[in-house]
């Protein structure tokens, strides 16, 4: 490493000496003024057009950093052609092919709020396309002439400077190089910047944003170039017969449904809450107050864990690898795991076919299927993939009024967030399949004074105590949401499916995290501690199903987050036989009573494979005295797991389901799911349905039940203002307004 870095030293020393003599030739000063220009109107769209979210010092720094590696590059290419006329020519042809992809993509951000990738101009979303185009002039804006004023002042000095032929401007290719040589060192030195301020950026790709912000637009268009490439090379040499051994092996491990819980909830309304960052142990933690009162940190979630209308679970595991948050709803919406490295819906999700959980609710059950999140939809390309995933409506934070006082880095606070979807979710025709993505229990878990009910939790780490206490107010708000549920008559009727998303306190952390829970064995503090805190919480919860003789209750079941799906749609009464699904009910006699995390630890009722390493996973004892046979036997059923991710990791990168029709099963066309029309979309489907309609909103004669909601966040008051802004600007109705009015009170 070291000598690498020596290397580099060199290298830079001798680019910059070479640089400084070069430089002061015209047509290298030429260059770098075309450089300038292009510099200074990409940062301009940067600020003016694109919302990066950019914060502190050290990312403008960043920003302003990389439109300079590839301006530099991409022109000196100039002037490896010798002859002058034409090296200027193809300057300008460099500087208007830059024009276009900096131009389209403002004008597309206008549109999509998302920049232009590969896809977008050919295959799937070619339809994006006409859409722009249809309204090119209507998202012009005055200062786009400073997006254009570079090409004719580049022109113009080219014709001014080289036409007259007294110097001779020999041996363009020493100038090309040096110049290129720099642009290298500005390009490593941008992605060590890039690095430091966010680390594994190119192998988690999660976000266009990020990337763009970080090391620039054309970095990512060359970026999503190659990738699309590469995809679409391995995609065109796969055929139908590798789906064979995946059926093969799913059918072998089909768990089928018992017959007290299959179709339970048939009918209900499904109401998913994606439990940010909530890790099982935060279920029946509790504290002392100052007061000496028991405090507990999830008052709300334990009342559904504990309650008789909940199959509850205590040994269930988070099995996301770096894509985290956008994996595990992978998981939950298809039953297929993610991927080793980066994000499945990032790399896949605009692209792939998939037969994911709305879709089937809308084939089996004529379930609507929406999304609430108080952040950019094109945060870990949910947009993308939602659609394909076949989401009716997807609610991002362009319908939410989002100030710096009520958001945190992640989006919209979760009691502002539940409150302000209510008018989107009272216009939905029932039965509705909903997701609901919390963001105030995200890392770095911020503490704020305000929104803090907890006891402050002391250990070392600053992330961990206020870790407590971010949960503690995701659980005051979903109290507050339930609350208003059952005011407005949603609550009965419902199957609410919670789930945590991944772990919130990371590895590194837990030794400090341990000091503050109970019964944990700090001074050998090990691998298998570690894993045993992968637990997460999940609850399949319907009110009143006791009473209807059902048995519910905790149950400790061994299994993951690929296990959500195939319980859940049994419990709706839809049989998951068919698809390409690698969980297991949860309730079945058949279940195998095991996990397997993304990272290869294994964990069953009996056993704990970490590594080479098997663990008694009841008591944590490393069992060093198996006999060979014991050994093979344990570590076939962890590959047998293994598999299933195998399978996966094949299915995500050929794109194996477009090969594969469950009986029935049907595609939402993604044409007509258009998101930044909702509203309209909504009203539609109103006047479509007439007296059949069966929205909350429809039953109540078209008053809001809105008023019901009551909360006691402290910034209601400055989100109610901001969304009566929000809404003049949106030409959407005041909602607050409508509540005020409406006798739903
Ligand atoms: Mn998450």
């Amino acid at each position: 490493m070291s000598s690498m870095f020596l290397k580099f030293k060199r290298f830079s020393r001798i680019t910059w000496e070479a640089f400084k003599q070069n430089v002061k030739h015209p047509r290298a000063k030429y260059i770098i003024f075309a450089t300038a220009l292009l510099w200074f109107k990409t940062v301009l769209g940067y600020y003016l057009d694109f919302s990066l979210g950019v914060a502190g010092f050290f990312q403008h720094l960043i920003l302003w950093m990389n439109p300079i590696a590839f301006g530099l590059f991409f022109y000196s290419i100039s002037l490896f052609v010798s002859n002058e006329k034409k090296s200027r020519r193809l300057l300008l042809v460099l500087a208007i092919a830059q024009t276009i992809l900096l131009y389209s993509n403002i004008i597309y951000y206008r549109e999509f709020s998302d920049f232009l990738t590969f896809k977008s101009f050919f295959s799937s979303q070619s339809y994006k396309m006409s859409g722009m185009f249809s309204s090119f002039f209507a998202l012009m804006k005055w200062h786009d002439v400073f997006y254009l004023l570079d090409l004719p002042i580049i022109y113009w000095i080219g014709r001014r400077k080289f036409d007259r032929r007294t110097v001779s401007y020999r041996f363009n290719k020493r100038y090309a190089i040096s110049l290129l040589a720099m642009s290298t060192i500005i390009f490593g030195l941008n992605l060590q910047l890039a690095e430091i301020s966010r680390p594994q950026l190119l192998t988690r790709t999660f976000d266009r944003n990020y990337l763009v912000k970080y090391l620039g637009l054309n970095f990512f268009a060359t970026y999503d170039v190659a990738k699309t490439a590469r995809a679409s090379q391995i995609r065109a040499q796969a055929d139908a017969s590798e789906m064979e051994p995946i059926m093969e092996y799913v059918n072998a491990h089909y768990a089928e449904p018992d017959k007290s819980t299959f179709g339970i909830a048939k009918g209900r309304n499904v109401v998913v809450l994606h439990l940010e960052s909530i890790q099982q142990f935060l279920i029946d933690y509790k504290t002392t107050d100052e007061q000496g009162n028991e405090v507990e940190a999830l008052p709300f979630l334990n009342s559904v864990f504990h309650s008789p209308d909940s199959f509850s679970f205590d040994n269930l595991f988070h099995q996301v690898g770096q894509g985290k948050s956008s994996d595990a709803e992978l998981m939950l919406e298809n039953s297929i795991y993610g991927l080793s490295q980066g994000s499945a819906v990032s790399q896949y999700g605009s692209d792939n076919t998939f037969q994911a959980a709305p879709a089937i609710l809308k084939t089996a059950g004529q379930y609507t299927g929406a999304v609430f999140h108080g952040n950019v939809g094109s945060f870990w390309n949910r947009t993308d993939s939602y659609k394909k995933f076949g989401y009716d409506y997807f609610f991002d934070s362009d319908y939410y009024a989002l100030t710096d006082e009520n958001s945190l880095e992640y989006g919209l606070k979760d009691k502002l967030f539940y409150r302000d979807s209510i008018p989107y979710l009272e216009q939905l025709p029932q039965p509705f399949y909903t997701k609901f993505i919390t963001v105030s229990n995200h890392f770095p878990y911020p503490f704020e004074e305000k929104n803090n009910s907890f006891p402050i939790i002391q250990t070392k780490d600053e992330t961990v105590n206020g870790y407590f206490s971010t949960a503690h107010y995701a659980d005051q708000a979903l109290k507050e949401f339930f609350d208003y549920l059952k005011a407005a008559g949603l609550y009965d009727n419902t199957l609410f499916v919670f789930y945590g998303d991944h772990y919130g306190i990371s590895n590194s952390r837990n030794k400090d995290l341990a000091t503050v829970l109970p019964d944990a064995n700090i001074d050998e503090w090990g691998d298998f501690d570690n894993t045993m805190l992968q637990r997460v919480p999940v609850m399949f919860y319907m009110p009143g199903i006791s009473k209807q003789g059902v048995q519910a209750g905790i149950n400790h079941t061994y299994g993951g987050q690929i296990d959500i799906l195939p319980t859940m749609l049994h419990l709706l009464g839809i049989d998951t036989k068919d698809y390409a699904m690698f969980g297991q009910d949860l309730l079945s006699k058949d279940n195998d009573n095991e996990v397997i995390f993304r990272n290869g630890v294994y964990v069953s009722k009996d056993y704990t494979v970490i590594g080479s390493r098997i663990y008694k996973t009841s008591t944590g004892e490393l069992l060093e005295l198996l006999t060979e046979e014991e050994r093979a036997a344990i570590l076939a059923q962890v590959d047998d797991e293994q598999l299933a991710i195998n399978y996966s990791q094949d299915i995500l990168s050929n794109d194996l389901l477009r090969f594969y029709q469950p009986e029935g099963f049907q595609i939402t066309d993604e044409k007509e799911l258009d998101y930044m029309q909702n509203l309209k979309r909504l009203d539609e489907r109103a006047r479509e349905l007439g007296d059949k309609n069966n929205s909350l909103l429809y039953k109540n004669k078209g008053e809001t039940s809105f008023g019901l909601y009551h909360t006691d966040a402290p910034e209601l008051q400055n989100t109610i203002a901001a969304s009566k802004k929000r809404a003049h600007d949106l030409h959407r109705p005041d909602y607050n307004q409508l509540a005020e009015k409406s006798s739903i009170k």
